[in-house]
């Protein structure tokens, strides 16, 4: 037996999002003031009515093991949110708190995939599905969508992508990077392709309440029985509650699934933090207008970032109708000099514009689209504000 590594763990390469992010905070602490639309992270703080209950969980001394998919009562306010938020009905037995939204999907991808399986991803996409499905034995499978389609995936595409090895799809929205929404009528199309080929649907909806004009959030799974029995719903409280700290996620599934990923569970990691449960569980059934407020103010800095972006030369943006990213087309500055040199690539363009102008942005390379950027929005107006300028006067210095 040789000394050697994991061939699985191998494969997986490390979050380019918490990459730059870590760059970005690395030089803010050599004192440079660096704009970072990297990391889609909220800059407000958990509002003060959860940071207080998760104290008071600490003093009563809610610190121990919990049981290890959740605890009931967090369970029961996932369950009420589901039925009245997204139309869902989910028992406690159906329910899993996880540690994040990532963990979640880590869970549902050990439950449901058997080596060599496929799962359909279309992209641009979060950079980890694909990582979080190789560890698990799966293969994905990209399926690209284009501008002109709103970066979504069509029924025939999903079909055309569909065979017998395929075990399920991922679908997200509102959308990592790109920030579109699937409608009702779209996803109606995709859920008859999702039960002909009998399939599952990973439906990912952490940015569910991250809206801003007057697109509704429609959950496949209530599209009709046959669907919702392919449906693995997942979400969690990092986004919307600006909890991104606190790691707290959950599921809804079909009660063989539950049981699944709460026995993988309680082997990975117990249980999730017991406090962060406690605080969770304040977060959905406490006032929700912190919530509110956040979300107009993620509106307003939408509208402004799109209204900047729109008006810069060799760029090309639509405009974003929910969570907090602008996807942005800069293939057409590859070609362009800057100092004499060409840029090449969106890593090369990433590194300029850290390096000589101090704006983190995220090349989209491992989204599966080398010619975009995201820019979260998370940020303030006044930071988007300088970044921008700044990415501004990096367009004027190209010829
Ligand atoms: N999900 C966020 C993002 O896409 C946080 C960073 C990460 O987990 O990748 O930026």
């Amino acid at each position: 037996m040789s000394l050697s590594l994991s061939k699985k763990a191998s494969q997986v390469k490390p979050s380019s999002t918490l990459a730059i992010t870590a760059k970005a905070k690395a030089l803010r602490a050599q004192g440079v003031d660096v704009v970072g639309f990297g990391a889609g992270e909220p800059d407000f703080n958990t509002p003060d009515n959860i940071n207080q209950v998760a104290v008071e969980a600490i003093h009563s001394g809610f610190t121990k093991y919990t049981p290890a998919s959740g605890i009931d009562e967090l369970k029961q306010a996932v369950s009420d949110k589901f039925r009245t938020f997204n139309h869902l009905e989910y028992g406690l037995d159906q329910i899993v708190i996880s540690n994040g939204g990532k963990h979640s999907l880590t869970n549902i991808f050990t439950a449901i995939i058997n080596d060599g399986d496929e799962v359909i991803i279309p992209a641009p996409f979060w950079l980890s599905y694909p990582e979080i499905v190789k560890l698990a034995g799966g293969i994905p499978v990209i399926v690209e969508t284009t501008m002109e389609e709103n970066f979504k995936i069509t029924p025939e595409k999903l079909a055309a992508a569909c065979n017998e090895k395929t075990k399920a799809f991922i679908l997200n929205t509102p959308n990592n990077p790109t920030g579109m929404i699937y409608s009702r009528q779209e996803l109606e199309e995709l859920a008859k392709v999702i039960v002909e080929k009998d399939i599952y649907v990973v439906a990912d909806e952490m940015y569910e309440y991250l809206i801003y004009g007057n697109d509704e959030h429609v959950s496949i799974g209530s599209l009709g029985q046959d669907i919702y029995e392919r449906t693995i719903t997942c979400s969690g409280l990092s986004k919307s509650y600006a909890m991104t700290g606190w790691r707290i996620g959950y599921t809804g599934a079909s009660k063989e699934i539950t049981k699944l990923m709460s026995s993988v569970q309680s082997h990975e990691t117990s249980n999730p933090n017991s406090i962060a449960q406690k605080a969770a569980l304040e977060a959905l059934t406490g006032p929700q207008d912190k919530v509110e407020e956040m979300i107009a103010e993620f509106g307003k800095r939408k509208n402004y970032i799109y209204d900047r972006l729109k008006v810069l030369p060799y760029v090309n943006v639509i405009e974003p109708k929910g969570a907090f990213y602008a996807f942005v087309d800069v293939s057409a500055i590859f070609d362009k000099e800057y100092q004499g040199k060409k840029i090449g690539d969106v890593n090369a363009l990433a590194t300029i514009l850290l390096e000589d102008y101090s704006v983190a942005v995220v090349p989209c390379t491992d989204f599966g689209f080398s010619g975009y950027i995201r820019l979260s929005y998370a940020i303030s107006m006044k930071q988007i504000g300088k970044g921008i300028d700044q990415i501004e006067t990096f367009l004027k210095e190209l010829n």
